[in-house]
């Protein structure tokens, strides 16, 4: 079964060491796509090399976490990035996290927004991070125009998965979906349609159920496919393909 993992931190410094024997594992288990994705700027020239070899693309951004990295040249760098490397596919990991407080709401408001706008300009797909701040995020999506993505980690209310499906985004699920308690997850996954749905590890964090107190790994992806078969009443192999054509039609073949 031909699994996608649409967000993977493979340049983590718990994950890079052991890059080698994660990524065959991976293809061992029908990988066929990972998208490594940028939480901080010093990530970024592992993602451009790892980029280079199957199964892996990249995505370049820097993740609300580490506001302090900013500078004003990184609009200008992302761009250069995208532009150079063909298999740099997308913009990420952005977006606005105010689960510790909003103090630093109009700083994550202007890095996000300045890494959106490139996104749009050159037309490249983002992978967006949303805690506690779904206004501001459909708000800052509506002053930068249509953009093209996936919301990571999906743990939206139903509302909300239907306010970003109707932006146009694709929803994605990881571990978390496999725990039994986690009704809101699954009701967002049978939601969200065939045509709109991702998924991913987050790894190296977010294990699902069958690796509970372990590090995730892009090979168990597949747990996630399944548990989305299983909620949607469907077969893993539909869940399969339409993960793969979401996949490649958003960020294009591995
Ligand atoms: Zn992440």
């Amino acid at each position: 079964m031909p699994c996608y993992d649409c967000h993977a931190h493979l340049a983590d410094p718990r994950v890079l060491p052991s890059l080698t024997a994660t990524l065959s594992e991976a293809t061992d288990h029908g990988v066929c796509g990972i998208l490594a994705n940028a939480a901080r700027l010093s990530e970024w020239p592992a993602i451009i090399e790892m980029s280079q070899h199957q199964p892996v693309l990249g995505a370049l951004g820097l993740h609300p976490f580490f506001l302090d990295e900013w500078s004003a040249d990184v609009p200008d760098r992302l761009e250069d990035a995208l532009q150079e490397h063909e298999r740099i596919r997308a913009v990420g990991e952005i977006g606005l996290d105010f689960y510790e407080g909003r103090d630093d709401l109009p700083k994550q408001v202007e890095v996000f927004a300045a890494q959106l706008d490139v996104a749009v300009r050159l037309n490249k797909p983002v992978v967006f991070h949303n805690r506690k701040s779904w206004n501001e995020f459909f708000t800052a999506l509506r002053n930068t125009g249509p953009v093209q993505g996936a919301c990571h980690h999906f743990s939206g209310s139903l509302e909300t998965a239907r306010q970003a499906l109707d932006t146009g985004l694709f929803l994605s699920f990881c571990g978390p979906l496999t725990y039994a308690n986690a009704r809101r997850l699954k009701e967002a996954a049978r939601y969200t349609p065939l045509d709109r749905i991702l998924t991913e590890t987050d790894t190296p964090d977010l294990p699902p159920e069958q690796h509970r107190g372990e590090q995730s790994r892009p090979h168990h992806v597949h747990w996630v496919v399944t548990e989305i078969a299983r909620v949607k009443g469907i077969t893993p192999d539909d869940v399969s393909a339409a993960v793969e054509a979401n996949f490649t039609g958003l960020f294009g073949k591995p």
